[in-house]
């Protein structure tokens, strides 16, 4: 994926689902992008390729779920994700939550919706997607990152 519309929230789940196939741990995911512009619907396909357990509930309202895969994981690699929506918060709650400690962990995927709220702490080698109303059922997803 470099830059694709997508026609419909299935379309986005599943291009989520493509990203998963190839996490392999100690990834940060970017998910920058308007309200409503697909990233919780994006973080829903990885939640799902990954093999987490539902409910993949948008964390907006609770900054942070974890995601414990266990025997889940695809051969067991990934142990945790952490899905983490900044919107209504700021970089030290982030630092609160355990936010070096999460880096650290190599056989964990980072999530992060509104990126750009927490720019500072977010490592450089973070992979950026910027998601863009186009239309009612129509959004641009654009992979920052790749070819770098
Ligand atoms: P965000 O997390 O960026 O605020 P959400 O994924 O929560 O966005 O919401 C996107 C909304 O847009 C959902 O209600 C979804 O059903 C709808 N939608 C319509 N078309 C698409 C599409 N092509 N991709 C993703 N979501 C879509
Ligand atoms: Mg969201």
């Amino acid at each position: 994926m470099e830059k694709m519309v997508t026609k419909n929230f299935e379309e986005t789940r599943e291009e989520g689902k493509a990203l998963a196939e190839k996490l392999r741990g100690g990834e940060v995911i970017c998910l920058s992008g308007d309200l409503g512009s697909g990233k919780t619907t994006f973080t829903q396909g990885i939640l799902e390729g990954l093999g987490a357990e539902k409910p993949y509930v948008s964390p907006t309202f609770m900054i942070m779920k974890k995601y414990e895969l266990g025997a889940r994981s695809r051969e067991e690699k990934i142990k945790n994700v952490y899905h983490i929506d900044t919107y209504r918060i700021d970089e030290k709650a982030i630092l609160d939550l355990g936010w070096e400690e999460m880096l650290e962990e190599k056989d964990s995927v980072i999530i992060v919706e509104w990126p750009e709220r927490i720019k500072n702490i977010i490592p450089g080698l973070a992979r950026w997607i910027e998601f863009k109303w186009i239309g009612e059922n129509e959004r641009e997803i654009a992979d920052l990152s790749s070819g770098a």
